[in-house]
This record gives structure tokens, C-alpha cells and sequence, in this order.
């Protein structure tokens, strides 16, 4: 982003701006000694003399890592390693995976600090949306450690015919998971969907994002410490469009999260492969605020729903739809919480929202604020740029007066900007929610419960969160979670984020007499006798 551009926003907005949040904790140095950076880079599948990249630490801009870059024969190295490893591990009983989740869990929560300073030295977040991270990994790990042996174990089924024939389905491990995640929660999304997989009896090659790669190696020397065979999880970093194919191209399923531009490109490599892939892509997520809502919680829910990680989050809600006669009310209130939100960089709990991560991510966020401002839209709270507290800050900002012309109003910002709605009922409400591609989260507010479900069932997003922006759903991991249209194809947590690193094999076993024309009948006879058996069957009320 050009000065110009943050300046002319700064002079369109003047104001006192959001308060910087007391500093503390250590330094970005200090927390990520080159030590430390050395011994996780050892985790990288790069061979031979690899090319160094330099990755930035949002907060302040100084240098963070130099990270060794994989090559695609590199990531071939990877799945080799890792499919020899895969064959033993998967023979183990489930319940043995099963204990690494669960050491995995407790060694986590113990050791939560270090990978809290990682996230945000690598992303620039507020400790407190960091430890969101640790939150969700360790309800995963949890889940998927107690359960597994349910989700995997043999089931018997109704066989084609009542005692003579006798059918299980079993679940067989994909083998290797060729797994793609991006840097805004880069310890829920390297090795959450990773543990599902792992338990499975799979082995994994992540390519994470480079910007956030350290946590992701972080994650994998915990979870090796819990008990992993070293060579079952692989990482490999490097530029996307150059190592990100061949990620895909070596895999037995891929597992990816990332744009919906990208999304597309790994679906149509992997369908050329026949193999399957879940899809965890972007958003245009919306709240909706009925008559009857509580505006107070309604208020404190949109800061969370809209600023954690100042909005560089897929489930985050980018426009608020509120009904005509709490609008006003409703607004004063959400844009007071959001002008008095603390912004700071502390590597300490303290700040209510951190920075961007990137200077990319800035420039959007500044291109929609912005535009839309010169296009007619008002800031109701925040505006600008935050040069002073470090070099991808923006405020959290709210706009009211948006429009469809305005690229804000329909592509995904991802970032601290939320546009404000009115409607007059709720037909109108569900239809202006549902006017997007996109159909991945969205919030509903009312006092009355059994409303709020019956206008999430009519809203065509994967979650819904009644009075919750989005942590309600995304922790119920015994239930599904992911986008419908172009947010995605798939799901994960629950049964479907388990089954998914599956194949499905059914084994029937015949007795006593085949299903052909046998003791004596001719064709004829053995088709009156099984058309006979069919009407029976249906009359038994049999499945
Ligand atoms: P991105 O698509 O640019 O990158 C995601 C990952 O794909 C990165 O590791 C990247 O290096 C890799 N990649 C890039 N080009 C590739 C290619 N040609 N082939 C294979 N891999 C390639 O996305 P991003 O900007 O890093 O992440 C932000 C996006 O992710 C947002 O749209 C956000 O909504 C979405 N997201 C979705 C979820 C979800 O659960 N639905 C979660 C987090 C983020």
C-alpha cells in the first residue's frame, strides 16, 4: 500500500482512532530466537542445498525466520517417506492412535505459551484469537482421541439376503493425505484437519503456508513428542503454484483450505487424478439481528463475529443485517465496542485485536474501505490505517451506507470491515443473506430460540451460530463444519471430517446357497421364488 493511499484514507476519517492496547510480553526476538527457528526448520523435507526464504513478523516488520523451500522432488522425497511409513502405523489398533490425540492434547494445553507467541510472531493476531487456535486443536484432538474407534470400528449391515448373507463395512486409510492450509490460523488448520487423518491410519505431507510455517512445525514436533512415527507427518514449504501441484499430485486425497480461486484449481487436478478432496474456502458471511434481539449481546457478539483476528478469518461475518427498528440502537452500541477495541502487538494477553499479516492484505482492506467511502459509504467506526502501531495495522472498521457497486459489499474483504443492512422482515432478511455465492457461516439474534433455529434453517450457509457469531458452531466438533456453494465441498469435525480420510469397503459373505439358480430351479423358478422373497422382505418391513 502506497502512504498516499493510507494518508487519504486517515484525512477522510479524522478522529481520535482506536486506543493502543498497554504493551508487554517479549519481543518478537526474544520469543522466536534463531535457535529456535533452526531447530524447527530441521523439520522441512528440502534436500540438497535448498533455497532460503525470509519471512516478516507482522507486528513490527523486523525479520522473523529464514525457512529452507521445498522443491517439487522434494515433496515427491516426502511422499515416499511418508507412505513407508504409513503401512505400519496403520496396522496399529485404533485405540494406540487414539493415545497420541490424547497425549497431544495435554502436552498442548501445557506447553500452550510457546506456540501462542509462535502464531503471533508469524500472523500479527491478538493473543487472545491465538489461544482461539489452541481452544480448537485441543477439542479436536479430544473428540477425534475418544472416538475414533467408534467412527472406524466394522459395522455390521443388512446383507442381501436375511442370514444367508452376511455384509460389514469396514474403513480403510486413504494411505497419504496431501493437506494444503493458509497462514490465518495456522495451528487449528496445519494440524486439526492433520488428526482426523493421523488416527485414520493415514500419513500426511502439509504444505502450509511459508509465512506460518513455524507453528506448523512446532505442531509436528508436539505431536511426534506424543508418540507419531516422525516420518508419518512430512512438511514441506515452498512457493504455492510451484510445489502446491505437486502436493496434489501425489496424493490418495486431498484435504485443502485457502481461497476459493485456489480451491478450484486443486479441485479440478485432483478430479483429473480421481482422487477426493475437501474444500475449506472463503466466505461473505452474514449476521442477522431480529426485532427482538438482545442489542447488548448482539453488540458485544458483532465484535467478536467481525474483528477476531481482525477479520482474516473464514468464518468471520462481513455484513450485518438489522432489522429497521433496532438499527439505530443497535449501531450505537456496536460502533461504540468497536471504537473503544484496544489494538497492540504485545506477545501478553491484553490487546483486543492485532494486525493484519500482510501488506496484501492491508491493500484490500484499504481498496474496499476506500472505495467505498468515494463511492458514498460512511464510516460509522475506524476507517484507516494504524502506521503508528505497526506496519499492517487497520482499524476495525464499520460502514454503513454500502452499496452493490461496491466491492465491499460482496467480495470477501478479509479483513476488519463489516457493512451495516437494514431489513423489514425476515422473508427479506434470509434472502438478503442467502444473496451470495458463497455459504459458510452466519449468525442469527433473537430472545426467542425456537425462531432463531427456524431462520437458520432457511439460511443455505454449512454453520449457523444462534446468538454466537461463530465459536459455537466451529466448537461442536461432534458436528460438521464447511461451506456450501463456492465456500466449499466437504466437511470437517464430526463424522464426515473422520470418514473423509476413508475408504468405505464392504465384505459380504454368502452361506448355505448363492444368489444364483441353485438345488434344482431352473431360471424361471429361481426368479419366482426371489420375487416371492422380495415382496416378503418388504412386507417384513425389512432394510
Ligand atoms: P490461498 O488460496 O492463496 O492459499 C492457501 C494455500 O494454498 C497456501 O498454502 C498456498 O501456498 C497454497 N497454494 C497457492 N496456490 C496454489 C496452487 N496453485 N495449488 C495448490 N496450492 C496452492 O489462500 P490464503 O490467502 O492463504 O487464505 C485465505 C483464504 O482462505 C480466504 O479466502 C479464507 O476465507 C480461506 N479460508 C477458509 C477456511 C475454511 O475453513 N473455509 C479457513 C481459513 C481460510
Amino acid at each position: 500500500m502506497s502512504d498516499l493511499t493510507a494518508d487519504a484514507v486517515a484525512t477522510e476519517h479524522p478522529g481520535a482512532g482506536n486506543p493502543a492496547a498497554p504493551g508487554g510480553g517479549r519481543t518478537v526476538a526474544a520469543a522466536v530466537p534463531a535457535a529456535l527457528v533452526t531447530r524447527l526448520a530441521a523439520g522441512v523435507t528440502a534436500t540438497g542445498e535448498p533455497d532460503l526464504v525470509e519471512t516478516v513478523a507482522p507486528l513490527t516488520g523486523e525479520r522473523l525466520a529464514s525457512l529452507p523451500q521445498s522443491t517439487p522432488a522434494d515433496v515427491e522425497v516426502a511422499f515416499q517417506l511418508a507412505r513407508r511409513a504409513q503401512s505400519a502405523w496403520a496396522a496399529l489398533p485404533v485405540r494406540r492412535r487414539a493415545g497420541v490425540l490424547l497425549r497431544f492434547h495435554d502436552l498442548l494445553l501445557k506447553r500452550q505459551d510457546e506456540v501462542l507467541d509462535l502464531i503471533q510472531a508469524e500472523t500479527g493476531k491478538a493473543r487472545l484469537h491465538a489461544f482461539e487456535e489452541v481452544l480448537a486443536v485441543a477439542m479436536a484432538a479430544r473428540h477425534y482421541g475418544r472416538t475414533a474407534h467408534a467412527y472406524l470400528k466394522d459395522k455390521r449391515r443388512g446383507g442381501a439376503l436375511p442370514v444367508l448373507t452376511h455384509a460389514v463395512e469396514a474403513r480403510r486409510p486413504k494411505g497419504v493425505i496431501g493437506h494444503i492450509s493458509p497462514w490465518n490460523y495456522p495451528l487449528e488448520l496445519s494440524i486439526g484437519d492433520a488428526l482426523p487423518a493421523f488416527v485414520a491410519g493415514n500419513a500426511v505431507v502439509n504444505k502450509p503456508d511459508t509465512q506460518t510455517a513455524l507453528t506448523a512445525l512446532w505442531a509436528r514436533e508436539l505431536l511426534v513428542e506424543a508418540g507419531l512415527p516422525a516420518d508419518l507427518w512430512q512438511v514441506v514449504i515452498g512457493d504455492g503454484p510451484v510445489i502446491g501441484p505437486a502436493v496434489v499430485e501425489h496424493a490418495d486425497y486431498v484435504s485443502f483450505t485457502g481461497s476459493t480461486r485456489t480451491g478450484r484449481e486443486v479441485a479440478q487436478r485432483a478430479a483429473a487424478r480421481l482422487v477426493g478432496a475437501s474444500l475449506e474456502l472463503g466466505g461473505k458471511n452474514a449476521m442477522l439481528v431480529l426485532a427482538d434481539a438482545d442489542l447488548d449481546a448482539a453488540a458485544a457478539g458483532a465484535v467478536r463475529a467481525c474483528f477476531s483476528s481482525a477479520g482474516q478469518l473464514c468464518i468471520s461475518i462481513e455484513r450485518l443485517l438489522v432489522h429497521h427498528s433496532v438499527a439505530d440502537a443497535f449501531l450505537e452500541r456496536f460502533a461504540a465496542r468497536t471504537r473503544a477495541l484496544r489494538l497492540g502487538g504485545g506477545l501478553a494477553y491484553g490487546a483486543d485485536m492485532g494486525s493484519l499479516v500482510s501488506v496484501r492484505q492491508l491493500e484490500t482492506t484499504t481498496r474496499h474501505v476506500e472505495e467505498a467511502v468515494k463511492a458514498g459509504a460512511t464510516v460509522v467506526a475506524g476507517g484507516r490505517a494504524r502506521p503508528d502501531l505497526g506496519p499492517f495495522f487497520f482499524e476495525p472498521t464499520v460502514l454503513d451506507g454500502v452499496t452493490p457497486d461496491m466491492a465491499v459489499c460482496a467480495e470477501e474483504t478479509f479483513g476488519p470491515v463489516v457493512s451495516v443492512y437494514r431489513f423489514d422482515t425476515e422473508e427479506e432478511a434470509v434472502a438478503a443473506a442467502n444473496s451470495t455465492p458463497y455459504g459458510l457461516n452466519s449468525s442469527v439474534w433473537t430472545r426467542d430460540l425456537r425462531r432463531g433455529r427456524s431462520v437458520a434453517a432457511r439460511l443455505r450457509t454449512g454453520t449457523v451460530n444462534v446468538n454466537e457469531a461463530y465459536a459455537a458452531a466451529y466448537g461442536s466438533v461432534a458436528s460438521p463444519m464447511g461451506g456450501m456453494g463456492e465456500s466449499g465441498l466437504g466437511r470437517r469435525h464430526g463424522a464426515e471430517g473422520i470418514l473423509r480420510f476413508t475408504e468405505a469397503q464392504t465384505i459380504a459373505t454368502q452361506r448355505l446357497m448363492p444368489i444364483a439358480p441353485s438345488f434344482g430351479l431352473d431360471d424361471k423358478q429361481f426368479a419366482a421364488v426371489m420375487t416371492g422373497g422380495l415382496r416378503a422382505l418388504k412386507a417384513l418391513r425389512f432394510r
